[in-house]
């Protein structure tokens, strides 16, 4: 603001002495060339002054401005859809809990932003999951479940890809830098990568799904409804996801392009709530 006021002085003072030699040989005549002068002079020192000031402006938002790895994370189901649940823990919400706190970590892992399908408790298509991984120009995808088996007894941590990838492929290889740092993390019983048929074989980007512990076994389902629990669990997934950005080499992108998202079906972590 202060250079912007100093601008206006110089204009004011560039028109008195402007004026002051002119006034006694100037015809009416020769007061048009003058009103010219002045004026380009003042337009002159306003768009110097903008452009003083311009930068300014762009540097009170850097993080905007600094490039990342755009990775959409799905907290599965949602909704009507609990998905797994067990004596009163369901998987929409602890599928939420996690992706929310990858969301707020995410500042930990600066060459990464993190976009979410879903930051409430709102259905959503399989559909619609994709559609945000396309409008947000995602380039890794990964969604979070919560196991569930017949027996009591299973426990652990397993990361799936589609079954049309195969071993030492770009899916495969960010299934393994996810399941392999989410172990680490949580020092849960690791499941290893699997191969399983999903809605999400449509996808062209890295995707995955990693499945964070079992419902259905009292240890592991209390240990899921731990806040602490959930935030290693996020800790863990982000560095996989990072590990695998740095190992791969994937190319971070300015956040300027992205698309606005609507109808409130999916929303921002950063900042935004529904
Ligand atoms: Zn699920």
């Amino acid at each position: 603001m202060d250079r912007f006021g100093g601008t206006c002085d110089l204009s004011v003072s560039s028109r008195k002495s402007y004026g002051g030699p002119m006034k006694k040989a100037a015809g009416p005549t020769s007061r048009l060339p003058v009103v010219l002068i002045v004026s380009a002079a003042v337009i002159a020192l306003l768009i110097f002054g903008i452009k003083a000031i311009w930068p300014r402006h762009e540097g009170l938002t850097p993080s905007s401005k600094t490039p990342a790895v755009i990775v959409v994370v799905d907290p599965a189901h949602g909704g009507s859809d609990a998905g797994s649940s067990s004596e009163g823990a369901l998987e929409k919400a602890v599928t939420l809990a996690v992706a929310s706190k990858m969301a707020s970590l995410a500042s930990e892992f600066p060459g990464v932003r993190i976009v979410l399908t879903r930051a409430a408790d709102t259905e959503m298509s399989d559909e619609q999951r994709i559609a945000v991984a396309s409008d947000e120009a995602a380039q890794l995808f990964l969604a979070v479940h919560v196991n569930a088996f017949g027996q009591p007894t299973a426990l652990g941590i397993e990361t799936l890809v589609d079954s049309t990838h195969k071993a030492g492929d770009a899916a495969w290889t960010f299934a393994d830098a996810v399941q392999k740092a989410v172990i680490a993390a949580t020092g849960a019983k690791n499941r290893g990568v699997k191969a399983q048929g999903s809605s999400f074989s449509r996808l062209t980007i890295p995707a995955a799904s990693a499945l964070v512990g079992f419902v259905t076994t009292p240890e592991e389902r209390a240990k899921l409804s731990d806040p602490a629990y959930q935030e290693s669990i996020a800790r863990g997934l982000l560095r996989g996801i990072s590990d695998y950005v740095a190992a791969a080499g994937v190319t971070p992108v300015s956040a300027t392009q992205t698309i606005p998202l609507d109808k409130g079906q999916t929303a921002k972590p950063a900042g935004k709530s529904p």
